[in-house]
């Protein structure tokens, strides 16, 4: 597999990632809707159908007869169903870990519909866990490996945007505000630091975090999640030399589940959901301005709408300039969620 590194400064790499179809969707459609061609090429909607998004070729009598759109996407890496936490975060997210000890903010952001795969991307569950901790595993390896030249501190923060409000994750308090450092840069007030002391330490306040993510059980889809989870790395760095004062480096690699990019209209919108769905869509679309922004080559050196939404101003110092950002678009196979991935694929398209 090749590199999905980003090559020029501020651009964006993209990469697609398809997750299995889960017993109901098999259950409720056979054919799916994503037919990966290759490890940078997938199909939407095939002329020919396939099965549990492998293509199968069948034309016996029994094959529907249906035209599909047919649309050839092409990405910076497509991962099928197969692929293992350990391949995508090896082809994304490690590539970036070179950037962060040079000093240079990252990001790395989970887009998709609610039920796409992003959470199970980015945190994964116990038995596999996802970026987020692969990420820290191989940090300290790194680390450990040039502990003679450097001295290394690392720390995290875990926080979400919702309702256009900030909210630490692992000490769950009152809405946090931001501003901007002129030497630290984004900076959270209030805002709690934590140092893992093993691998099994880190893997409990993930998951502690994710269960203080605002959610909403009343819902008709109980698992749809309006917030977007930030998990955040903080490298401090400084050459072991005896006598001289060394400068000490400072980066930071942010790891972002977003919440859910389908519409929010589709689920109920009255009162304060409404203003709820209102706000989420105001970070998302922010989001997608800003990335939209960077992807356009002639707007680089323009504007760049960071002040539009909570998220973007916290992402401020993470995105553009000379951060690499990969965007892993998740999506499902399945016929039932037809409109979300090519509305997925469409704007994964799009930030290229
Ligand atoms: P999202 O966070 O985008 O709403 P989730 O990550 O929660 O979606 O995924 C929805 C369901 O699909 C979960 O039960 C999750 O465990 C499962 N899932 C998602 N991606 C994969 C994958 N690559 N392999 C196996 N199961 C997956
Ligand atoms: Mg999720």
């Amino acid at each position: 597999m090749v590199s999905v590194l980003p090559t020029e400064e501020g651009n964006v790499a993209v990469v697609v990632r398809v997750r299995p179809q889960t017993q109901q969707e098999q259950e409720g459609s056979r054919h799916a809707v994503v037919q990966v061609i290759d490890d940078s090429m997938l199909v939407f909607d095939p002329e020919e159908p396939c099965l549990s998004g492998v293509f199968t070729g069948f034309r016996g009598h029994d094959a529907p007869k249906r035209r599909g759109k047919d649309l050839k996407f092409v990405f910076d890496q497509v991962f099928g169903e197969s692929a293992t936490q350990e391949e995508v975060f090896q082809h994304t997210t490690k590539e970036l870990l070179d950037g962060v000890l040079n000093g240079y903010n990252c990001s790395v952001f989970a887009y998709g519909a609610t039920g796409a795969g992003k959470t199970y991307t980015m945190l994964g569950s116990e038995k596999s866990p996802g970026i987020m901790y692969l990420t820290m595993v191989e940090l300290y390896k790194r680390i450990e490996a040039r502990m003679e030249e450097k001295s290394c501190e690392v720390l995290i923060s875990y926080q979400e945007v919702y309702n256009e409000q900030i909210h630490d994750l692992l000490e769950p308090k009152g809405p946090l505000a931001i501003r901007e450092d002129p030497e630290k840069g984004v900076v959270v007030q209030g805002l709690s630091f934590h140092q893992p002391k093993s691998a099994e330490q880190l893997l409990e306040m993930l998951a502690s975090g994710n269960r203080n993510r605002t959610q909403h059980p009343t819902d008709a889809n109980a698992t749809s999640s309006r917030s977007h989870a930030v998990f955040q790395i903080y490298v401090k760095q400084q050459d072991r030399v005896v006598g001289i004062t060394q400068d000490v480096q400072v980066a930071k690699m942010s790891l972002i589940d977003l919440a859910g990019s389908e519409r929010a209209s589709t689920t109920n919108t009255k009162g304060e959901r409404l203003r709820e769905g209102a706000n989420i869509n105001r970070s998302l679309l922010a989001l997608i301005n800003v990335i939209n922004a960077l992807a356009d080559a002639k707007s680089r050196k323009s504007h760049i709408p960071y002040r539009d939404s909570k998220l973007t101003r916290l992402l401020k110092d993470s995105l553009g300039g000379n951060c690499r950002t990969i965007m892993i678009a998740a999506i499902s196979p399945s016929a039932l969620a037809y409109e979300d991935t090519y509305n997925t694929l469409k704007y994964a398209n799009r930030a290229k």
